[in-house]
């Protein structure tokens, strides 16, 4: 499927090249050292990115636990979700639902992600929608 969320890994590298510069710069500096100051660059950038991670998530969990149950339970990470670029060029739809949402309710006209030939509820006003047939219907209200 096109447009789906960024793997986590793309995003570290990304986060790794962007401060490669700085790395360089300072291995020139410390040339002597240039092994041992690489090691420890290294570790030190992934320790600050997993230290920023854990807390990120923390804050969310602990001041709004519905959301991140929610979020977790579509593969949704808030750390990497609220990255911006030029770290995560993923839209709102794709950070929400995974992938680019390809329906509207037609209720409340929310963006929905459906597959052709199911239905599914509304996360806004909770009314059940179909997909069938490249038309979008309502089934029944809340
Ligand atoms: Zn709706």
């Amino acid at each position: 499927m096109v447009n789906q969320r960024t793997a986590h890994w793309k995003i570290l590298s990304r986060f790794y090249l962007l401060c490669l510069p700085f790395g360089i710069v300072f291995t020139v500096i410390f040339s002597a050292f240039a092994l041992p100051f690489l090691l420890a660059f290294g570790t030190t950038l992934f320790l600050y990115w997993q230290f920023t991670r854990f807390v990120t998530n923390s804050v969310v969990k602990h001041y709004m636990p519905e959301t991140y149950d929610q979020m977790q339970k579509v593969g949704c990470d808030p750390f990497y979700n609220s990255l911006g670029a030029p770290l995560n060029f993923d839209s709102d739809g794709v950070r929400i639902f995974g992938s680019e949402p390809n329906a509207n309710c037609p209720l409340c006209f929310q963006l929905m992600l459906l597959e052709e030939g199911t239905t599914g509820v509304c996360g806004n006003c909770g009314s059940t929608v179909s997909f069938i047939g490249k038309r979008v219907e309502l089934v029944s209200l809340m």
